[in-house]
């Protein structure tokens, strides 16, 4: 272990001030913050809460019975990443309609499915665009490919969705966050430092132990310090200016837009949707799809979890009903859920 990580280590099991609660936004941190053992070393007066930063757990299940309308009602082909297909819609999931004969692609990015509806050009083809603006670039990049080779069987479906505004949405949730890494790299942290001025703060942290650690370390020392704050602790990765190509594509393409957030309701201006000139690539409105108000299994805890409300296994059926093979809602399907981290690497059946 580096004199860092060590010194980091140190502030972290010494702490032993008020509570602090700590949310780290990102579902990868979640999976690295238990695989790399953070969680036990954190003294008891620290809680570390799982946040909203999971793409698959915050869509809604609206945005599943839209594309189940796609599939199954519209006979498009519906090209999603491979933890989408398990979600629960309301009825069923995207496995379900692929098992009743539905045209279900799995794809790793929209430029994969764009190369798909290009290959076949007879079938009707929709991306399934969930996200944060990590993803959200690849999005926009197929659609400008599409329009420059004038493919007109391709179009996505979008609930793409941008970090800012689900910050404030957060605000009360816990005294510090940890941001997402990887969205600060395009976006970069202007948008932190101005939170700083609406008494919101946080720190950015990378994937490996010794920069969660410093994260946590900073955060803590931050905190204890009791002055407004924001840390770039990722500065390898994140500038100041985040990715301007990145950011210019997603500007050019998409517009922000009010977005529905699995739990957290509707936050205005946290999403994005294509603009008025790639409406033909717009599934709404190339499908006319009606709006739809999604219905959740009522067991599921999944909104509370997502704003740090509870833990996963304070929901009844953590384990029991809902596990990664038979998931009842979209923290238990996702690699990046907290449901599924928690099951992972601290749930031991009860028998066992
Ligand atoms: Fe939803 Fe399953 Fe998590 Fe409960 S354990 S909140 S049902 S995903």
């Amino acid at each position: 272990m580096s004199n860092s990580m060590l010194e980091a280590r140190n502030i972290i099991e010494s702490y032993d001030g008020d509570e602090l609660r700590i949310m780290e936004v990102c579902g990868t941190h979640t999976h690295e913050i238990f695989r790399l053992g953070v969680r036990n070393i954190l003294p008891s007066n620290i809680k570390l809460i799982s946040g909203p930063g999971c793409p698959v757990c915050v869509t809604p299940v609206g945005f599943i019975d839209e594309a189940l309308i796609l599939a199954l009602e519209k006979n498009v082909t519906t090209c999603t990443f491979g933890d989408l297909i398990r979600v629960p819609g309301s009825e069923q999931s995207l496995a379900t309609a692929r098992s009743k004969g539905a045209k279900v692609q799995i794809v790793y990015s929209a430029l994969d499915a764009l190369e798909y509806a290009e290959k076949h050009p007879d079938e009707e083809v929709c991306f399934l665009a969930v996200g944060f603006e990590t993803t959200t670039p690849s999005a926009c990049m197929a659609v400008t490919k599409a329009k420059k080779s004038g493919i007109s069987n391709f179009s996505l479906l979008t609930a793409n969705k941008t970090m800012t505004n689900a910050y404030r949405a957060l605000v009360g949730s816990a005294d510090a966050f940890i941001y997402p890494g990887h969205v600060n790299a395009i976006t970069g942290t202007e948008s932190c430092e101005k939170l700083v001025e609406e008494g919101i703060y946080g720190v950015i942290a990378g994937f490996t132990a010794s920069e969660l650690l410093t994260a946590i370390a900073v955060t803590i020392t931050r905190l204890k310090e009791g002055k407004p704050f924001f840390e770039n602790c990722y500065p390898r990765v994140v500038s100041r200016e985040g990715s301007i190509p990145g950011k210019r594509m997603m500007s050019e393409i998409m517009e922000a837009c009010d977005s529905e957030w699995r739990g957290l309701g509707v936050i205005p201006e946290s999403g994005l949707r294509l603009r008025e000139e790639y409406a033909e690539f717009d599934a709404r409105k190339k499908f006319e799809l009606p709006s739809i108000e999604g219905r959740s299994n009522p067991a599921c805890r999944c909104g509370d979890v997502l704003q740090g409300k509870c833990t996963p296994e304070q929901c009844k059926v953590f384990g029991k009903l809902c596990t990664p093979q038979h998931p009842i809602g979209a923290c238990m399907v996702s690699n990046e859920g907290a449901c599924s981290a928690y099951y992972q690497y601290q749930y031991l059946p009860s028998d066992s």
